[in-house]
């Protein structure tokens, strides 16, 4: 290979600001690189209403290296970098924000690592400063929570500043989930990882399309899709409540009906009841517990995620 592709995924979304100084920026980089690389800059239009599609395809015109996937209405970032990876052809794909948050000029460090072998390189924030505090906070509840209930590991402070080579990029359009988070999928492929830190700008143009509400319901939705341990508690629990009160219905069982009240415990009858009640509530919450295991069940096999990814063959 020569002159590799690299192949340069933006997703945009009410963007037309910031598009023709991201062009410069890439076409600076580009050149920096002594055209040791060929590019492609595919932009992907997430449905704008501001005349994002316009402006893409204005610079269709005089740069033949940027290309544009126009969608129908808005289906979300998520989407739209995955339309991005399907589309591409080179032999590194890097995505990166249109608003300028994820620095372009950090490209040649991510190719270099991609050339020194790593499959994967992560740019990592080394600083939040553009967040509010109760953004932050979440964050890091997010990633605590995450970690601790799902067997994907993730990095706090990861971005979706990303480079991912043509095996993984193969890997990662075999996925079938609609709903999605790329950075997990990327993160739940595995391959060699570097990470590259970096400091986030503040937005250029426009405002941050992710309100509180949308990083919410991204955040709640990635819990329920990597792990069922929200499910799982109640059956934990439904035993632990079944144990507790069953030995204590056994215990007063004894003392009441077998030794007449030796130990004056006073049960009263209503007691009594209250006890039964609790353990036939934990039979119920273990009931649930096991009905979790075969949801999981079926959502692993609807999510249809491939059941190995190979790194290389040689048959
Ligand atoms: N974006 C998108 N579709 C959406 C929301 C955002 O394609 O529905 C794009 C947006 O244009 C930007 C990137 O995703 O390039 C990150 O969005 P934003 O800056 O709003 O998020 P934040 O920086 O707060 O993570
Ligand atoms: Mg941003």
């Amino acid at each position: 290979m020569e002159h590799p592709l690299i192949s340069v995924v933006i997703p945009c979304y009410n963007e037309k600001d910031n598009l023709s100084r991201l062009h410069q920026a890439l076409t600076g980089v580009f050149v920096s690189l002594n055209s040791r690389y060929d590019a492609e800059f595919l932009f992907i239009d997430d449905g704008s209403a501001d005349g994002t599609a316009a402006e893409i395809e204005k610079l269709t015109q005089s740069d033949l290296r940027v290309k544009l996937i126009s969608f129908s209405r808005n289906f979300g970032k998520e989407i739209a970098t995955s339309a991005g990876i399907r589309h591409a052809r080179g032999a590194a794909v890097i995505m990166l924000d249109a608003d300028l948050q994820h620095p372009p000029e950090l490209i040649p460090l991510f190719l270099e690592k991609w050339q020194n072998g790593a499959e994967v390189v992560v740019g990592v924030r080394a600083n939040n400063k553009s967040y509010s505090l109760i953004k932050k906070c979440g964050a890091t509840l997010y990633y605590k929570l995450i970690g601790a209930i799902s067997n994907t590991a993730m990095v706090p402070r990861e971005t979706d500043f990303r480079l991912i080579n043509r095996s993984v990029a193969d890997a990662f359009n075999t996925f079938t989930e609609r709903q999605r988070n790329t950075r997990a999928l990327i993160d739940w492929l595995g391959f060699r990882r570097e990470y590259i830190e970096f400091n986030a700008n503040e937005r250029a143009n426009g405002q941050a399309k992710y309100s509180l509400g949308k990083l919410f319901h991204l955040a709640m939705y990635s819990f329920v899709s990597h792990s069922l341990f929200p499910l799982r508690i109640a059956g934990y629990l439904g035993t632990f409540i079944t144990f507790c009160s069953g030995l204590l219905g056994i215990a007063v069982f004894f003392e009441r009906y077998v030794f007449h009240d030796a130990l004056s415990w006073h049960i009263s009858g209503s007691a009594q009841l209250a006890i039964i009640n609790v353990f036939l509530i934990g039979i119920v919450l273990m009931c649930l517990g096991v009905v979790a295991l075969y949801i999981e069940n079926i959502q692993n096999e609807t999510t249809n995620r491939p059941m190995y990814v190979i790194r290389k063959k040689k048959l």
